[in-house]
């Protein structure tokens, strides 16, 4: 018997697919146009906003989808809760990513398959879906970086 399970993100709302591209949910200031991940809906932070500050100023936009490699790294404990980890654990590759158009940098595992041997400092990546957790009717899943090919 064949059993498909529900896919769903494991954290509600911080990244969709969209043109069958996978991108992180956040806002930016339609003053200023500062981005924020994760999601600020409270008042633009950047001090030489000259924006209303009352929050009305933050409209949803989702991020680049692509950046480049700023540090990367093993892990090869079981993250403490509240992380939640397959069980067993396996170890992964985490990556700290530059966004191409934002300069911001966004933490991810890197997807199953790829090690610390693959990447390397400046490497362009891409965002893609993967599963972080599972139950017996539900994949839980989050974004991943993986090389751009
Ligand atoms: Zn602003």
């Amino acid at each position: 018997m064949t059993t498909t399970k529900e896919r769903r993100p494991a954290i509600d709302g911080w990244f969709g697919t969209a043109e069958g591209e996978v991108r992180l949910l956040g806002t930016r200031c339609a003053s200023c146009g500062t981005p924020y991940f994760p999601r600020n809906e409270l008042a633009c932070r950047n001090p030489r906003c000259a924006g209303p500050k009352d929050g009305s100023e933050l409209e949803p936009y989702a991020l680049s989808g692509r950046g480049r490699v700023w540090s990367y790294a093993d892990s090869r404990y079981k993250p403490p809760p509240p992380y939640v980890s397959p069980e067993p654990f396996v170890p992964y590759t985490v990556a700290a990513v530059e966004l191409e158009a934002e300069r911001m940098v966004v933490l991810g595992q890197v997807a199953p398959g790829y090690t610390v041997d693959d990447l390397a400092v400046g490497m362009e990546v891409e965002l893609t879906e993967g599963v972080l957790y599972e139950d017996d009717d539900t994949e839980y899943t989050v974004w991943m970086w993986r090389p751009v090919r």
